[in-house]
């Protein structure tokens, strides 16, 4: 085995050839043909493979075929959008942050996790998923989390010698660790190669699309059984009636519905990491666009987190350092520079983050604020290190505050509440000095030391809290960490979108409430409330919490989940960041969990629905934003199926209601053509639609995918319209062509009526398909260049259309002919009804809107 020195970059590369990536083998691909096998098999496709069984025995083969057609047609079509999908969301996943630090050419370094080879020596903290399988080298307190290999959910505690095993999480302690088996050959490996079986289980929005779907597939039955039992009552042969039902049944059921939602969620999510939000499930897409609440924390995600340490308040009394970032040169005044310095270098051997010159810039390698500990002391002292400490207690943020034990001291520092209690005496003006500084929006810390009495080997086991008392109070240090410059546009842009943003930090209450003033987050009256005073009532504290720009201050983790269920159980959505170990419960909790793809831990990532690659609050912002707009596309595409629907059923009530007198305008396999040739695409690319100007500045809903907005505008406006011209131009052409009476066997002038008839739904739909780009204005207001993929989609629309007019033997498949002239003007009257109702029904919509909007 290889010393603790780690590989060279050159070995490393070497053994990486012959290992290959740290990476679990990718499970196992499911076939192609087994997954298209599934495409053809699920509850539709059986319906209507049964409904071409039940043709053939019916002796209608060129039926059978047809619908046999269909469902290959679909299920190809399917299976096309799923592994696009499939594809999209591999694709976010990779992008997931996977550093690790390692000990490379004598250094530490930042690795891909993917790189690591047998041999390496890693670094590893609080919080940092376990990369490989590894041997510890050195542990101090460590604790890990195995439950992802055993199911226990305690921290199982580990020494040096122990192995750990790849994919658990370091929840406590530090060391360094040797990686002993990569990828293939770590347990997980084995283990996950067993449970890639296993199901998720099904999201909200996969329950309701279900519900969708056995809803409309149980109306397609009911109604296709009545007009069975219709059609054989007016007197008509079996086989016609059994032809009609078919129809029926196939007109209503929404065939392409399931994968396309997928494919818009998958694009969706796609929008989202272009603009830095990594979402780790599709469905992650569709809970932001309806979330009504941001609890965000403060460090990092309204501010920049590059900390600069402008104050150092010893017994001497206040220095004032002003200085560029990271880099060491300052200017320094005030008095007490030497007692400043001490407590500066105290700080920084507390410290495990460093200032470091890359490129040419000094850059923060670890904790932001540590690093301008280590920034504070050399310019302070000039130094550019310290000793390296025998033993440390890492930052906690139940303790909020860390310690480091070097020779016979102990150097501690961390929030004033938990530090001044520990110390011997502290003065009146350090209380007052506190004040002040956090209400300059400060960060302040506070550091201590204390000369340990004794042997070393009493205290090199003790616990921290033995060790921590008694101590001597060094001085404040006041960091300043700006907000970040568009953070205040940020914030009204969520609350012109009715959203609600709460700052939850574990920050001090004056310095919160400092940044919260300076970014426009707080109103008048201010609601700044600590964690420890939390109302104990869950019902109080939701209501203490339902209101805009509310500030919490030193909050805990479990502080944090009561948060996140009182606001839940007030209705809202909520989506909580989160960035430490104990986070997890939290952000699991929340209906969107929020961790930061470049600070934070990877537990919290594991925990997250969303990640922040630039921990940016706008990044939560944009990602509901893409959310909204993603469900609007649902909409849209929703509205133009059904839309079509209703014009694909309407020829069959008509025949029913008249008693089988009035012939059918649309046969079965027009309506086929429909639903999958001439709707498939123009529906595609509404789920492409990119978002509205507007979907910011309207409030959240919480709608169900089939809302009554959407009922009355299918089944009310569009759909009718839309009907009623496909029946006035098939009557039309019908009696131009002298037919008078009850079924007249003028097939020819039959098939041409039809046809005029199918033309006027496809440019009806084509329109529509304008229509459904909003659902507040009408499209001539729209660019046509925003989505282009529509105009070649209903392009493809009109030359599938032509196709099964002018092609004969696909015409005379569908059982219809070219129409006359005068019929072909007529049809093309659809286009702009349905416009003019659309248009209509929006303008009528907004002005009653508006004057609602007035009377409130
Ligand atoms: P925030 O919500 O601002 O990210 P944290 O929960 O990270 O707050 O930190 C809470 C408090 O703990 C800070 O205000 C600070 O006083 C203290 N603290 C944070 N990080 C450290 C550290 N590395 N060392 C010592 N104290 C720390
Ligand atoms: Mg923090």
């Amino acid at each position: 085995m290889r010393t603790a020195e780690g590989l060279s970059s050159a070995e490393a590369a070497q053994l990486l050839k012959q290992a290959g990536p740290n990476q679990l083998p990718t499970e196992k691909p499911v076939s192609q043909w087994r997954k298209l096998w599934g495409e053809m098999t699920h509850f539709f496709a059986l319906m209507l493979w049964c409904a071409a069984a039940l043709a053939f025995i019916a002796d209608m083969p060129q039926l059978a075929v047809a619908i046999i057609v269909v469902v290959i047609v679909n299920g190809v079509f399917a299976h096309i959008q799923q592994e696009r999908a499939q594809h999209a969301a591999a694709k976010l996943r990779g992008l997931l942050p996977a550093d690790v630090l390692a000990r490379r050419d004598g250094k530490v370094r930042k690795v891909h996790a993917s790189e690591l080879v047998v041999g390496d020596v890693v670094l590893l903290s609080a919080g940092d998923r376990v990369p490989a399988d590894v041997v510890l080298l050195t542990a101090q307190a460590c604790a890990v989390d195995e439950s992802m290999l055993t199911g226990e959910s305690d921290p199982v505690p580990k020494t040096a010698g122990d192995q750990a095993w790849g994919g658990t999480f370091l929840v406590n302690g530090y060391g360094e660790a040797a990686v002993a088996a990569t990828g293939a050959k770590t347990r997980l490996a084995g283990i996950a190669a067993l449970t890639s079986a296993a199901v998720p289980p099904p999201t909200p929005l996969s329950l309701e699309l279900r519900r969708i779907v056995r809803v409309t597939a149980g109306m397609a039955l009911g109604i296709a059984a009545v007009f069975f039992l219709a059609s054989l009552l007016v007197g008509f042969q079996w086989r016609d009636s059994f032809l009609f039902s078919i129809g029926v049944a196939v007109a209503l059921v929404p065939e392409g519905l399931l994968p396309t939602v997928t494919l818009s969620l998958a694009m969706g999510a796609q929008r989202m990491a272009s603009r830095n939000g990594l979402v780790r499930n599709l469905e992650a897409v569709e809970t932001l666009g309806s979330t009504t609440f941001i609890c965000t924390d403060k460090t990092g995600t309204l501010t920049q987190n590059r900390m600069n340490a402008v104050e150092v308040f010893t017994a001497d009394g206040a220095i004032h350092v002003a200085g560029d970032g990271y880099a060491p040169e300052a200017h320094i005044e005030g008095r007490g520079v030497e007692k400043a310095a001490q407590a500066a270098l105290a700080a920084r051997t507390a410290s495990q983050g460093r200032a470091e010159l890359h490129d040419g810039q000094w850059r923060a390698q670890g904790d932001p604020m540590e690093a301008a500990m280590d920034v504070l002391a050399r310019r302070l002292t000039g130094t550019v290190s310290g000793p390296v400490p025998s033993r440390r207690f890492p930052f906690d943020p139940a303790r909020r505050r860390e310690s480091a034990i070097v020779g016979q001291d102990l150097f501690c520092k961390g929030a004033p509440e938990t530090v001044l209690p520990v110390c011997e005496s502290v003065p009146g003006p350090v209380r007052d000095q506190l004040d002040v500084m956090a209400n300059r929006g400060l960060r302040v810390i506070a550091v201590a030391r204390r000369r340990l009495g004794g042997a070393p080997g009493t205290w090199q086991s003790a616990a921290a809290a033995e060790l921590e008392t008694g101590m001597e109070l060094l001085g404040l240090i006041g960091l300043q960490d700006p907000p970040r410059p568009d953070v205040g546009d940020v914030i009204r842009t969520a609350r012109q979108a009715g959203l609600r943003v709460a700052m939850i930090t574990g920050d001090h209450p004056a310095t919160a409430a400092a940044i919260a003033r300076q970014i426009g987050l707080t109103g008048t009256p201010e609601y700044v409330l600590e964690g420890a005073a939390l109302p104990e009532d869950d019902q109080v504290l939701g209501a203490l919490l339902d209101r805009d720009g509310v500030v919490v201050s030193r909050v805990s983790p479990e502080q944090k989940l009561r948060v996140a269920r009182a606001l839940q159980s007030r209705g809202h959505v909520v989506a909580m960041t989160g960035d430490g170990v104990n986070d997890g419960p939290a952000l699991r909790e929340a209906d969107i969990g929020v961790a930061m793809g470049l600070s934070g831990t990877d537990v919290a990532r594991e925990a997250a629905d969303l990640v922040l690659l630039d921990d940016h609050f706008g990044t939560i912002v944009a990602a509901i934003e893409q959310g909204r707009a993603t469900y609007a596309n649902i909409h849209r595409f929703l509205t133009y199926h059904l839309t079509d629907n209703v014009a694909e059923l309407t020829p069959f009530v008509i025949w029913a209601l008249s008693g089988g007198h009035f012939p059918l305008a649309l046969g079965v396999l027009q309506i086929l053509a429909l639903d999958i040739g001439t709707d498939l695409l123009p529906a595609l690319a509404l789920g492409a639609e990119p978002p509205g100007r507007r979907v910011l500045t309207r409030p959240p809903e919480r709608r169900h995918l089939m809302d009554r907005r959407l009922i009355i505008r299918v089944f009310c406006i569009l759909g009718p319209v839309e009907a009623a011209v496909e029946m006035a131009v098939f009557s039309a052409v019908l009696a131009g062509g002298g037919w008078t009476r009850v079924r007249d066997p003028q097939v020819p002038l039959l098939m041409a009526a039809s046809g005029a008839a199918f033309t006027a739904v496809v440019l009806g739909q084509l329109a529509n398909a304008f229509a459904c780009r909003s659902a507040t204005v009408p499209p001539w207001k729209l660019g046509w260049g925003t989505n282009r993929l529509l105009v070649w989609a209903v392009l493809a629309e009109a030359a599938i259309l032509g196709a099964c007019l002018y092609l004969p033997s696909l015409a005379a498949l569908l059982g219809q002919s070219p129409p006359p002239p005068e019929g072909l003007l007529l049809a093309l009257l659809a286009a702009p009804a349905v416009l003019l109702a659309d248009w209509i029904h929006k303008s009528v919509r907004g002005r009653l809107r508006r004057t609602k909007d007035q009377s409130l």
